[in-house]
């Protein structure tokens, strides 16, 4: 049997089309009701019962399907099966109980980060903008009340500009796009693509560090977008965006810490409005860098280097641990086969 086509993640424009000869007040209110997370036809009770039992038979609402939840300390990790395999999205809480929904974008990545899990993976594929909404209509039915939405989670969301594009648009009328950020690992002409093109969410960088010839060992991404050109796109996206930037800055113990590296940061943020966003590195048993297992930085590193930076001048947030217990922090995403999963997970599947 053929699968019927999903309407999720398809943007109004083109839902308009796909509906036609249907008038566009009704695609308006089919796509809301998606929108608003909705998956079953039957209970659009705007529409006639003919027209919902029509749709039924020519459409699906879902093509990804939750499969596990884990919970640690109101965080939540969900896992959620595409077709080739599992991605996965994370409910993380602030101290204010706000929660920001972290999405992924592709599955795998092909980045080759040394520091990151996901791309221990490598890329199997590019997520669909179907597959990118889901997760997010997925965790509203835990959590109705999404305050932020940060593509964050496996994969680099700039090397699938066009169904993220097509992600965001869907996501923009549920969420105002100043409440959205995509991070990416740095490429230059992604940045430019999607400032250019919109919609005009916010960016943060995963700088990692500004000393280019270690973030060229850390990050194999930098060599062919070395921080010059990296900061000139960053410059024209901040004239076109007038939006503050965020610098993530993932702090690996003993690597990229020092006063070298602040300076650093510092000459590299000269001109821009910046936020470093410092991430103490979460363990991921087995990376290795040259040779030498990577390390969770100390409390003492972690303060020596953010005073550093304040002291030159930075504005500086520092990541507080969350979602450890469920492997669902950052960078920590990645294939299915996680022992975590069993020693923490509460394992209770929603449907
Ligand atoms: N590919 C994009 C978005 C996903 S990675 C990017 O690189 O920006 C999201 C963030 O997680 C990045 O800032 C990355 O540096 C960070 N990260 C990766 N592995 C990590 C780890 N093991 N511990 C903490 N942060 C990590
Ligand atoms: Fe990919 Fe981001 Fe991980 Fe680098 S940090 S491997 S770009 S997901």
């Amino acid at each position: 049997m053929t699968q019927k086509p999903s309407l999720s993640g398809v943007p109004l424009r083109e839902l308009e089309i796909v509906l036609s000869p249907l008038p566009r007040y009704r695609a308006g209110q089919v796509f809301a009701w998606i929108n608003s997370g909705l998956d079953s036809f039957q209970e659009m009770n705007n529409l006639p019962f003919a027209l919902r039992r029509e749709l039924d038979g020519r459409f699906s609402l879902r093509k990804t399907t939750l499969v596990k939840k884990f919970e640690d300390e109101g965080n939540l990790k969900l896992q959620i099966a595409v077709s080739g395999g599992m991605v996965e999205a994370v409910i993380l809480v602030d101290r204010a109980g706000r929660r920001t929904a972290c999405l992924s974008t592709q599955l795998g990545c092909a980045m080759g980060c040394v520091f990151c899990r996901t791309g221990l993976m490598g890329l199997v594929r590019n997520l669909d903008s179907a597959e990118i909404t889901e997760q997010f209509y997925h965790i509203r039915k835990f959590y109705p009340d999404i305050a932020n939405i940060v593509f964050m989670g496996m994969g680099e969301p700039l090397l699938n500009l066009y169904e993220l594009r097509r992600a965001l648009e869907v996501l923009c009328r549920t969420m105002s796009p100043r409440r959205i950020t995509v991070s990416t690992c740095g490429l230059v002409d992604g940045i430019e693509g999607l400032a250019s093109e919109g919609p005009s969410v916010r960016l943060a960088v995963s700088i990692t560090t500004a000393r280019e010839e270690l973030r060229r060992r850390l990050m194999p991404v930098s060599a062919a977008n070395p921080l010059p050109r990296l900061k000139e796109a960053l410059l024209r996206h901040q004239a076109q965006q007038r939006r503050r930037i965020t610098l993530e800055a993932v702090l690996l113990g003993g690597i990229n810490g020092g006063a070298e590296d602040a300076a650093a940061m510092s000459a590299f943020a000269e001109g821009l409005d910046v936020v470093v966003n410092l991430i103490p590195w979460n363990r991921v048993e087995g990376l290795r860098f040259e040779g030498r297992p990577l390390k969770e930085p100390e409390a003492a590193e972690i303060e020596r280097f953010r005073s550093g930076l304040e002291r030159l001048g930075l504005k500086t947030v520092i990541r507080r641990k969350k979602g450890r217990g469920i492997s669902g922090a950052c960078g920590q995403l990645g294939s299915t086969v996680d022992k975590d999963f069993d020693v923490n997970g509460t394992d209770t599947v929603a449907r």
